[in-house]
């Protein structure tokens, strides 16, 4: 990545560490946004419209779902420009207030909001230019996933963008990002060519394999404890898959073991690039039947294959053959869909519906994949919500646990299959039943998991979480490089903490 510079230095108006404003040169509206906003430059509690502007940028209200309301911060403020933020870090740190930093409000537990200081809200940093023919871009940190891809096909390029249509890439990125293709382009946050970021000094920095390394390690999957505002990410590209197709399979939950048993013996035989997810959900499924489903609890195979064209595709996808032994019949069975890179986020984003309450956990395993999901019928059996359901996702179809180089960076934590538990309900008064149902799947997942993913564990209610998420030595650099950066705790610390 080296030979590559960084977002600036191509330009030739930056590439040193020297603070500058940002305002100039290619980067500048991935950098922000000078002009045309209409929000204020910031609101202080109290003021009108102050705790709209805080709640409403939170995607998950529920946080740790522990009936509190959400702790508000003592201002907000929406900066247009680098200049900006270096301007804003500078102010906090005289006056001794903690900075929060909200890219696009998806953190499950409601990250960004904390209590006290100033949430620096990063909507304007919006902007995408794309250099196609040299695969990179540079992307303010307020950008969307579902508005980035769009923008990605029509340029004949691609990036392993989140599943799900609405986190931005600043916390998805600096989380380590579970994108599309994660077997085979591996996490998002391994596409990082460089970033900017202005730094608890108030000064605004390049960080890239070549300067500010050890930020640059930082800010590649320590998730919600980064001591830094990121403003824009230079990213590496990867050519359009022209053939992206999709075969899923729906079975009842009582053919779990058959299921996973086909998944298991598919796997090896599958090449990276073939995507294989696995869901176990109950009756208000998206399609569910709610009350009258015959089928209430049901378990979902999607294999997603980013080939070059249909030969490639069929191929790849040849592996899983019909579904699994004689005598398991899908409830349903979809072969070889035609979708669209920008289209892919679109059936996810309808298991996460606007204004559910949410409470989320994940875990890594090792095992196989019938030994791992093993407990999930008695599980979901449970579950208080017919929405809630665990997600199964196999980077690489099983060699997940070699897909990284150990060390790279601060996203370490990676293994065999990893589980997602979401919880979702609406009503209030079913917090106290939904929290105790995540905690009895927690309690029967723990004792073989290795590890849990920081972007979507429940790291406000279990801070163990935050350490449980990297790799022991990957951890002690992280704290060490924490100190390093921000030594006098201008940005707050991971929730929980
Ligand atoms: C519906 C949904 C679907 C999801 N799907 C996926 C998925 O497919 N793959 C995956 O990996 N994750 C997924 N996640 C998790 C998601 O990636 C993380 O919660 C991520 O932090 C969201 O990014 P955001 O910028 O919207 O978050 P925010 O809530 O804005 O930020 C979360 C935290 O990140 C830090 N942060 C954010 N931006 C900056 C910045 N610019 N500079 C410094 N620090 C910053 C802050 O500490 C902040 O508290 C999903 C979450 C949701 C709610």
């Amino acid at each position: 990545m080296g030979e590559h510079g960084t977002a600036e230095s191509d330009s030739g108006e930056h590439g040193t560490a020297e603070s500058d404003s940002g305002e100039h040169g290619p980067g500048r509206h991935a950098h922000g946004r000078p002009h045309g906003s209409t929000r204020p430059a910031g609101l202080l509690r109290g003021d009108e419209g102050f705790e709209e502007a805080v709640t409403d940028g939170v995607f998950n209200v529920v946080a740790a779902a522990t009936g509190e309301p959400l702790p508000l911060p003592d201002a907000i403020v929406f900066p247009q420009t680098e200049a900006d933020v270096v301007e804003i870090v500078r102010a906090a740190r005289a006056t001794g207030q903690r900075i929060a930093v909200r890219s696009g409000g998806h953190s499950w537990v409601a990250s960004t909001v904390r209590g006290d200081g100033v949430l620096v809200d990063l909507e304007a940093f919006d902007g995408v230019e794309l250099d196609a023919p040299a695969l990179r871009a540079t992307v303010g940190a307020g950008v969307r996933g579902g508005d980035l891809s769009p923008q990605l096909v029509a340029a004949g390029v691609a990036f392993p963008v989140g599943h799900c249509g609405r986190p931005a890439v600043g916390g998805f990125l600096l989380g380590g990002g579970l994108g599309v293709n994660w077997g085979h382009w591996k996490p998002a946050c391994f596409s990082i060519r460089s970033l900017r970021v202005v730094t608890a000094d108030g000064e605004a920095v390049t960080a890239s394999p070549v300067e500010n390394d050890d930020l640059f390690w930082l800010a590649r999957g320590s998730g919600p404890g980064f001591p830094g505002v990121v403003t824009a990410f230079e990213l590496e590209l990867q050519p359009l898959p022209r053939a992206i197709r999709v075969s899923t399979w729906s079975f009842p939950l009582t053919d779990l073991a058959a299921v996973t048993a086909w998944i298991t013996d598919a796997s090896p035989l599958l090449p990276t690039n073939v995507e294989l997810s696995l869901v176990t959900s109950g009756p208000q499924r998206p399609g569910g039947l709610g009350a009258d489903d015959p089928h209430p609890l049901v378990v979902g195979v999607a294999a997603t294959v980013f080939a070059a064209d249909d030969d490639e595709a069929r191929r790849a996808l040849a592996p899983l053959g019909d579904g699994p032994a004689t005598g398991v019949e899908p409830l349903d069975h979809a072969a070889f869909l035609d979708v669209r890179l920008d289209q892919l986020h679109v059936p996810v984003d309808a298991t996460y519906p606007e204004g559910a309450r949410y409470l989320a956990d994940t875990f890594w395993f090792s095992g196989d994949l019938v030994e791992t999901t093993a407990l999930l019928p008695d599980l979901m059996a449970k579950a208080p919500s017919g929405r809630s359901y665990v997600l199964a996702g196999l980077p690489a179809n099983g060699a997940g646990a070699d897909l990284l180089t150990p060390g790279e960076a601060a996203y370490g934590m990676h293994d065999t299959t990893c589980l997602i538990v979401y919880t979702i309900w609406d009503d209030p008064a079913d917090d106290a039943r939904n929290r105790a149902w995540l905690d009895e799947v927690a309690a029967a997942l723990e004792p073989t998991a290795t590890g849990n993913f920081i972007s979507e564990a429940d790291i406000r209610h279990r801070p163990e979480r935050v350490p449980g998420s990297f790799r022991a030595e990957d951890w002690e650099r992280i704290q060490q490089l924490r100190r390093r950066f921000d030594p006098d705790g201008v940005f707050h610390s991971y929730p929980g903490e």
